[in-house]
């Protein structure tokens, strides 16, 4: 039988998993993502002790993807110390000697998504994080989109909210999408998490951030779908308030937009991205 392993490389925290599907996924081994080399070595030593046919790697970045360069898989300048330029994807391959597939981590959840999860069925659809940051993975056609080098959708510019004056905490624009609606930037304006859960203004607020960003996604890439994932997507109401306001932005058109369908939520919860890390490994080894 074919087996795959999957990992995915998350700012924080890494999880490393073997199997062919989510519900045969093994329990993730999971450690702190610190230092590039320890990574590595780690990623070996877990696929010398299980062996596998294919590995797929869904990682933080940004990360070079464009699939006609040398340096397909090199981390980019980042913040996170001793990752600028980091041959990620020849590394890994160099040290679980299979073939491996690498994306983004959020195009990794929506590969997972789309194979086993709320995209199943769907050509064209994309997957939203909404956490620590936002990204969004978009699928055209079964593949990602990962351009030049590796999109930024957290960073497009969404209208404020009328009454909204916070700065924003994005380290480049400020007041961005991620600067606006991330975690970080709801727990400046009201407090710890735990509280957030019946403050019918933490949902407006993220709702009217987020109806703008997915508006954009889906004039865009006419997506059929967009899945709204990620730590803040738990609190409840959010994708309802969501439907109510992308209908406003949408106006009408095109009329044949069913908001059920439109905006949901992830199937496979926080097996988005490893599922991902497993289409990757399969079609590394197609
Ligand atoms: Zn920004």
């Amino acid at each position: 039988m074919t087996l795959f392993g999957a990992v995915e490389i998350g700012g924080t925290k890494t999880d490393l998993a073997v199997g062919t599907s989510p519900t045969d996924l093994s329990t993730p081994h999971r450690l702190p993502t610190s230092e590039p080399s320890v990574m590595i070595s780690a990623i070996g030593d877990f696929f010398a002790e299980h062996r596998v046919d294919a590995v797929g790697v869904a990682s933080f970045g940004p990360l070079d993807l464009d699939l006609s360069a040398s340096r397909f898989g090199t981390m980019m300048a980042t913040p996170k110390p001793g990752w600028t330029g980091t041959p990620l994807y020849q590394a890994i391959v160099d040290a679980v000697a299979v073939p491996v597939g690498l994306d983004t981590d959020v195009n990794g959840a929506a590969l997972g998504e789309g194979r086993w999860g709320a995209g199943q069925g769907l050509a064209h659809f994309a997957y939203m994080t909404v956490g620590t940051g936002i990204g969004a993975g978009i699928v055209v056609d079964g593949a990602t989109i990962t351009g030049a080098r590796h999109p930024e959708a957290g960073h497009v510019r969404v209208d404020r909210e009328p009454d909204d004056r916070f700065e924003g905490v994005c380290p480049y624009h400020g007041d961005c999408l991620e600067g606006l609606a991330s975690g970080p930037a709801l727990e400046a304006r009201f407090g710890r998490p735990e509280t957030w859960a019946g403050n019918d203004a933490v949902v407006a607020l993220e709702a009217h951030y987020l109806a703008r960003a997915i508006l954009g996604i889906v004039y865009t890439a006419a997506s059929e779908r967009v899945i709204v994932g990620g730590g803040v997507s738990t609190l409840p109401g959010l994708h309802d308030r969501i439907r109510h306001l992308l209908g406003g932005l949408l106006a009408g058109y095109p009329d044949d937009l069913d908001l059920d369908l439109l905006v949901s939520r992830p199937g496979l919860g926080e097996l988005s991205g490893l599922s991902g890390g497993l289409v990757l490994a399969e079609r590394a080894l197609a």
